[in-house]
């Protein structure tokens, strides 16, 4: 029996026949198609060796593909390890190599990458993914087996797989981020991602009637936690594009009458900002949420003046990712805060010694719940230190700072690893980024801790000047005056052309630190 989300697919082959799955450019699927789909690569990848527990990566954008290898391993039991587009070769490389991933399979937009990426690793296959139109072995620069993802379906049978998968087993292996150092594989189990999207379910309201929008890649956990996987387990209908494109994303709103939007600040930004938002009916959108960073109220106020409100979120990779939602009616009221544990997971703000704190006092963020990791990918250090066990059983700490206020919802204030110590005072530089993004100089801003003789630590400031603007460093230093307390002020200012950031847009403050913190 299968007992992971392998099975999900099938399932839902009966109870949803004749409803559409995916819809994907010009290709749709209903759930009888996409199930066969999924049985025929099954069988090709264990006719090509991939055992239960073994790793197989996928390299490319959003596409059927990416769904079916995620699926089809599902239900032999072994492991997907989805890499992010944005990645360097030798990133890649070390994720592959990380991973011990056997076979890759990769869009044959990602050709240069996937040459420079699975040298001097484990892999010993790829499946490309393309249009069928050439052969990808001819072009002489992979060394490895090449087959086309098209021919692999075609020659395996489409019946169902029998493998035995329990629910403790392991899925996904998804790297996170590397914010605050070196990117660590969370090892997601069937089970927390299952109950993670049980958790959207119900903190959502999801339905069977769902028209799903992907506008975010689906490689972030955030895009398969909240969106993909609730949808399919409901039943609903997921449209897909290959990436995010603001004008399009509108038109398919539209045009598929969509209810249910997962996205990041930015992306429902650059929507808002789109010369077709005011003419585009959007009033089909019933359900959005917003995680990954804090919201700003411009945002909210844009969506709000379209009758249009928020769940926001606050999660990450080792949660699968929900951790707490802010339900929408008290997105004002509430207004900063990451909201209320999700339904099936629990929250703590404890010291370094896991004892808890009283409401409004600021210590670690603490997670535990069926969603939550067991630990890293062969990390035996850090599955030591990001765990704490006591009477209340397994907590994970998640190196977040922040506090519960009297009613129970988590305030954010900022990551452990960024916050400086100044005189024996805790400074959170995520509140001076917050203040400076408010200049219309500034085009993007991030605070680190610098070494000082009296203070041990001080602030400094790096910016990017928005194009066409003048700015000093005084004019940055008194608009803080007054504002916030005097020992959170920066003490100095560097300028940068830009900030170096994460695959996923976050920025590295060690690289920030490393470069300007003389
Ligand atoms: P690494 O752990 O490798 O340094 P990372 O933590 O950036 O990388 P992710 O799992 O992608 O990798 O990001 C999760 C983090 O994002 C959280 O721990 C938190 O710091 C931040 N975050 C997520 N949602 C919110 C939110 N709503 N408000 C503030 N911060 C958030
Ligand atoms: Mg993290």
């Amino acid at each position: 029996t299968n007992h992971g989300l392998g099975d999900w697919i099938h399932r839902r082959e009966v109870k949803s026949a004749g409803r559409m799955a995916i819809t994907a450019g010009t290709l749709e699927l209903t759930y009888e198609q996409f199930s066969e789909r999924i049985n025929r690569l099954a069988n090709a990848m264990s006719e090509r060796g991939v055992q239960r527990g073994d790793r197989v990566a996928f390299l490319g954008e959003n596409s059927v593909e990416f769904l079916e290898t995620l699926f089809a391993l599902g239900s032999i039991g072994a492991v997907f390890v989805p890499l992010n587009t944005r990645l360097a070769g030798p990133e890649v490389a070390f994720h592959l190599d990380d991973a011990g991933a056997k076979i890759l399979v990769a869009s044959h937009t990602m050709e240069p990458l996937v040459a420079a990426g699975v040298a001097e690793t484990d892999v010993e296959r790829v499946i490309v993914v393309d249009d069928g139109s050439r052969v990808p072995a001819e072009d002489g620069r992979l060394t490895l087996p090449v087959e086309q993802y098209g021919d692999v379906l075609e020659g395996a049978s489409a019946t169902r797989p029998q493998v035995n998968v329990g629910i403790d087993d392991l899925a996904i292996i998804l790297y996170t981020s590397g914010t605050t150092g070196n990117p660590k594989g969370a090892m997601l189990s069937h089970a927390n991602m299952t109950w993670n999207a049980l958790n959207v379910i119900s903190d959502m309201d999801i339905s069977n009637h769902e028209v799903a929008l992907m506008i975010s890649p689906m490689f972030h956990v955030a895009a398969l936690g909240m969106g993909v996987l609730p949808t399919f387990l409901k039943g609903g209908h997921l449209i897909l594009e290959p990436r995010f494109e603001p004008g399009r994303a509108l038109q398919l709103i539209e045009q598929h009458k969509a209810t249910y939007i997962s996205g990041v600040p930015t992306t429902y930004q650059m929507l808002a900002e789109h010369p077709d938002w005011e003419t585009t009916d959007i009033s089909s959108l019933h359900n959005l949420t917003c995680g990954g960073s804090a919201v700003p109220l411009r945002i909210l106020e844009t969506y709000e003046d379209r009758g249009l409100s928020f769940t926001m979120g606050y999660g990450m990779t080792e949660t699968a990712p929900g951790a707490t939602t802010l339900p929408a009616r008290y997105s004002r009221e509430k207004m900063g805060s990451a909201g209320l544990p999700q339904m099936h997971t629990h929250i703590r703000v404890a010291d370094f010694d896991g004892n808890e704190l009283p409401p409004n006092e600021v210590g670690e963020v603490q997670i535990q719940g069926p969603n939550v990791i067991s630990g890293y990918w062969e990390r035996p250090e850090a599955n030591e230190s990001s765990f704490i066990t006591d009477d209340g059983g397994t907590w994970f700490r998640s190196g977040d700072m922040g506090y519960m206020d009297d009613d129970g919802f988590l305030f954010i204030s900022d990551r452990l690893k960024d916050m400086i110590i100044s005189g024996g005072e805790n400074i959170y530089p995520a509140q001076i980024e917050q203040e400076l993004a408010q200049m219309e100089s500034i085009a993007s801003v991030a605070v680190f801790g610098v070494a000082n003789e009296k203070w041990g630590e001080v602030p400094r400031a790096a910016v990017v000047v928005r194009e066409g603007h003048e700015l000093t460093e005084e004019d940055v230093l008194s608009y803080l005056d007054g504002k916030l307390a005097r020992y959170k002020i920066p003490k100095s200012v560097v300028f940068v052309d830009d900030m170096p950031r994460t695959a996923s847009g976050k920025v590295r403050k060690p690289q920030l630190r490393e470069l300007h913190g003389e």
